[in-house]
């Protein structure tokens, strides 16, 4: 009786070790995703040694996804927002807050809000380690001084050489203590392209990310942009979205953020 009963337990457990092998390779055994394998009556019995267990490959633990909605990009406030010839500041007279005059070597008296001033004071810092002295040529305007500013370029070249210039009031990244035009010492190339050349321009271009600046007016993207290359002009985003774009290889806000390229006013 023993034996018997032992050779059927056998041949059960044979059976089930059949049905289970074939079920393993039937494409519709697939249990739905999330639902837990049943438990059910079936003998336990050892897999036969043809039933192998594939090795998970090891994954290294994923990098989350940047979030490109954490910040806004409407808010005038926000360290992320995108101001461009389509997308004024919102109100146009906009008031930046926390503005602290930037430590550092000033052709005009500067100013920036604190955190990007902070920034800024880094970097110039780590330029001064590399033998290069840097300047704020100017950051900060107000709304009232960019009526000014545009108004003196509008005199000078006509409307619509300033506008490839200089922002109409409002529509200024300056007006939100973001924005910093940088000069070398000595002076070389102040607010000209061949800034882009000397040692200060070059190191600028390539190190300001670090530090969570970027340089807001590339060239080649003045259709994008809506201003000519200012290889002087550096925007702070912060560490996280300048460090991000650097690694997608995204030269501006507008195509970062998905945006309607901005060459000129809508009216
Ligand atoms: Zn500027």
């Amino acid at each position: 009786m023993w034996n018997g009963r032992r050779r059927s337990a056998l041949t059960v457990a044979s059976a089930a070790a059949l049905v289970a092998a074939l079920a393993a390779c039937s494409p519709t055994s697939a249990a739905p995703t999330g639902t837990p394998e049943p438990s059910t009556s079936r003998p336990q019995v050892d897999q036969p040694t043809t039933i192998t267990t594939p090795t998970p490959t090891p994954t290294p633990t994923p990098t989350p996804a940047f979030d490109k909605e954490r910040l806004s990009i409407d808010d005038p406030a926000s360290l992320w927002v995108v101001v461009n010839k389509l997308r004024p500041l919102d109100p146009a007279d906009y008031q930046a807050p926390d503005l602290v005059n930037v430590p550092v070597p000033q052709v005009n008296g500067s100013q920036l809000r604190r955190e990007a001033s902070d920034a800024a004071a880094a970097l110039f810092a780590a330029a001064a380690d590399q033998g290069l002295e840097l300047a704020s040529q100017s950051a900060y305007r107000s709304y009232s001084t960019q009526v000014r500013v545009y108004n003196g370029w509008v005199n000078e070249l006509g409307q619509e050489a300033a506008d490839l210039t200089s922002a109409r009031p409002g529509h200024s990244e300056h007006q939100t203590g973001l924005a910093i035009d940088i000069a070398s010492v000595p002076a070389s190339c102040s607010l000209d392209q061949c800034f882009g050349e000397t040692p200060h321009g070059q190191w600028l271009a390539e190190n300001a990310w670090r530090f969570g600046f970027v340089l807001r007016y590339p060239a080649g993207a003045t259709s994008i942009t809506g201003y000519e290359y200012e290889p002087w002009h550096f925007r702070y985003v912060g560490k996280e979205l300048a460090a991000e774009m650097r690694k997608q290889g995204t030269a501006t806000l507008e195509e970062f953020f998905g945006l309607p390229a901005a060459p000129d006013y809508a009216g």
